[in-house]
């Protein structure tokens, strides 16, 4: 099957055609890193504004490359949440908008089951059930993939995302946004040995992660004044890779069965994090699969594909889906100190 996906979830503007047996027939991506840099940070009106301007062109250009026109695809998958609800919005009622034009099924795919998933494009052997470390800008949470829409969520963050203390970081030390590349470069010119940072809930019973305590600690290291930028952003890049990894070795011990040690998201584009975690599953003789890098930030591949996933199990969805600002990947998971997403 050939599936159309969408997505506007955050400040990517994406469209792919991808077919079941793979194929990645075409995938664009349309960033708004220009307008949202003035702030510093992701502005909801302008993200919301951009993908109106942007994603209709952008779907034809796909089509366009793909060689395919709308009478071609099987189905069509967009992204239905979480995220930023006026660019959901965007997205969705173009998905529902061509569905209802050409009479072809509507997939309202879950960003997060996107990139859940997206490892399984990338890898045709990587089966169910795998251990998941779905790190992003949103979120940090280690996930139990037993199937299509079957996650149990083993541990979240229970404060910042990791990403997010990326973004974070990059501001205070003035490396620019998006922060977590910048960041990655001015670590690889830092000592992280020249400065010391906390590594919260590091080694503690509980299985879930904070960064909070950290990015307050790199706060008072930059005013401080008396570190290189550099240092510090190597010393925090290995007090996340540290809390990472230690969260992710205790949910190992508690996932016994899994086929697969495996990472997804934004973050998971870091090379000290893929090849730290590609370290921990060899010393478990645990395969570790983590997806391109283009796949693992925002792109509209990985909804098409998570698309293809739920057409194969005969999951799809009436033209009255609502849009969804917060959606759970595992909707029966307890709160994480209550305060959990
Ligand atoms: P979510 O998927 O949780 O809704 P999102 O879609 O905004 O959030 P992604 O696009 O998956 O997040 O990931 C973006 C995040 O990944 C940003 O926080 C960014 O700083 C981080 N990131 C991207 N590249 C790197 C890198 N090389 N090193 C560290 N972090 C990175
Ligand atoms: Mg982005
Ligand atoms: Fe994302």
């Amino acid at each position: 099957a050939l599936i159309l996906g969408i997505e506007s979830s955050c400040d990517e503007t994406a469209a792919a055609l991808v077919t079941s047996d793979r194929r990645i027939l075409s995938h664009k991506l349309a960033g708004q890193e220009a307008a949202h840099a003035p702030y510093g940070g992701v502005v909801p009106e302008i993200a919301a504004r951009a993908h109106a301007d942007i994603l209709s062109p952008l779907i034809e250009s796909a089509l366009a490359e793909a060689g395919v026109t709308l009478a071609d695809v099987d189905a069509i998958a967009a992204t239905a949440g979480p995220g930023l609800i006026g660019g959901v919005m965007v997205g969705l009622v173009t998905g529902k908008a061509l569905a209802h034009a050409s009479g072809k099924p509507l997939i309202a795919v879950n960003h997060l089951e996107g990139h859940a998933l997206s490892p399984r494009l990338a890898e045709p052997d990587l089966a169910f059930p795998y251990l998941l470390l779905l790190v992003s800008g949103g979120h940090c949470q280690l996930l139990l993939v037993r199937g299509v829409g079957d996650h149990v969520r083993l541990a979240t963050t229970i404060d910042d995302a990791a990403g997010e203390a990326f973004d974070k970081t990059a501001k205070l030390l003035g490396l620019g946004f998006p922060g977590g590349p910048a960041v990655e470069r001015a670590a690889a010119q830092g000592d992280a040995n020249a400065v010391s940072l906390p590594r919260p809930l590091m080694g503690s019973a509980e299985p879930h992660f904070s960064f909070a305590g950290l990015k307050s600690a790199v706060a008072r290291a930059a005013q401080s004044g008396e570190h290189r930028a550099e240092d510090i952003a190597a010393a925090f890049q290995q007090a996340v890779i540290d809390c990472l990894i230690d969260r992710t070795r205790r949910a190992i011990g508690s996932a016994p069965g899994v086929t697969a040690l495996v990472v997804a998201g934004g973050v998971a584009a870091n090379q000290g994090v893929r090849s730290s975690l590609q370290s921990l599953a060899a010393s478990y003789d645990l395969p570790f699969v983590a997806p391109p890098l283009w796949l693992c930030t925002d792109n509209a591949a990985m909804i098409a594909w998570a698309g293809a996933e739920r057409l194969a199990a005969g999951l799809t969805d009436p033209l009255d889906t609502p849009a969804r600002a917060r959606w759970p990947l595992d909707p029966h998971a307890a709160p994480a100190r209550g305060a959990g997403v």
